[in-house]
């Protein structure tokens, strides 16, 4: 495997590959990584000729009282993860070669990105866009693979690239769960061993919102309260919201149908979780 840490060199590394005709699939990442981010590796294996893997956490994503600096970080362990996983190409740069000190153009989505983390992490998902296109120009990507664990970033990115025009194609993967159903997050290495089995509270809630739908319950409040009902079961666990919205526009919805989406971030403790599930059998 090799490592990158000049934007410049990766670029020139992706239009040669491009020139022979290999197809490169690229996974972005914060790294610090988890079954969740190889799972992402595996689809764009499967799909290209050469996978690159980005490992960069992204300062503008964060707001000021956020956790950039304490964001988890080993990049011996996230490499050697890769290379077992079967990357090609590490992208691990710095904030410097990224960012220039006096940079000042920002890519910002206007519609899709104004609820749910949008309005609790205000900038966040601006400070998303601009890293994925920069990160996009750099690693000239055929294809990039997301999560659907950030399901809204899933539809922020789809739309900046129809939007903006990026010959990219985007495929969003399931996300990947614990045995016991806590979705994987780098951020789950915060939590203590109490806030942990706390921290459940998350995928029973989605759980038994899907339960109810499939009973063939239509109305949203009455799904919401059994979800809030579910994260106030547990003291530690602070709601940041609870939403029930479209899959695609993210608008809130009144009634449910299999397109629904159903998106929760809580707080346990220190640490900001996020889930979510959609209604229908596809989930
Ligand atoms: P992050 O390192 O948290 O920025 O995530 C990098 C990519 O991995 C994003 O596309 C995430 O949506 C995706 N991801 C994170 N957690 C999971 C998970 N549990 N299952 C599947 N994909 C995930």
């Amino acid at each position: 495997m090799e490592i990158i840490e000049k934007a410049a060199l990766m670029q020139a590394r992706a239009l040669g590959l491009r020139r022979t005709g290999r197809r490169i699939g690229f996974v972005p990442t914060m790294g610090f990584l988890h079954e969740g981010h190889l799972s992402l590796v595996r689809i764009a294996k499967a799909a290209s000729d050469v996978v690159v893997a980005s490992i960069f956490v992204n300062p503008t994503q964060f707001g000021p009282n956020e956790d950039f600096e304490s964001y988890p970080r080993d990049f011996d362990r996230d490499r050697q993860m890769c290379e077992g996983a079967g990357v090609n190409i590490l992208f691990h740069p710095s904030v410097r070669e990224i960012y220039a000190p006096d940079h000042s153009v920002f890519i910002e989505e206007t519609a899709l990105s104004k609820g749910l983390c949008g309005s609790s992490r205000p900038g966040h998902f601006r400070g998303v866009a601009t890293v994925v296109a920069k990160l996009f120009n750099i690693v000239q990507p055929h294809l990039a693979v997301f999560g659907h664990k950030d399901a809204q970033q899933a539809r922020v990115i789809r739309r900046l690239v129809r939007d903006l025009n990026f010959p990219v194609e985007i495929v969003v993967a399931p996300t990947v769960r614990e045995p016991d159903g806590l979705a994987m997050s780098s951020r789950n290495a915060r939590l203590s061993a109490s806030e942990r089995r706390d921290a459940l509270c998350l995928s029973r809630a989605l759980e038994r919102a899907r339960a109810l739908y499939a009973d063939g319950v239509r109305d949203a409040d009455r799904i919401r309260r059994v979800l809030c009902d579910a994260i106030g079961e547990v003291r530690t666990a602070e709601t940041d919201y609870v939403e029930i919205v479209d899959g695609e526009t993210l608008n809130p919805v009144s009634e449910v149908n299999d397109t629904t989406l159903v998106a929760l971030a809580v707080r346990i403790g220190r640490t900001r979780l996020i889930d979510n599930a959609l209604l229908g059998p596809s989930s």
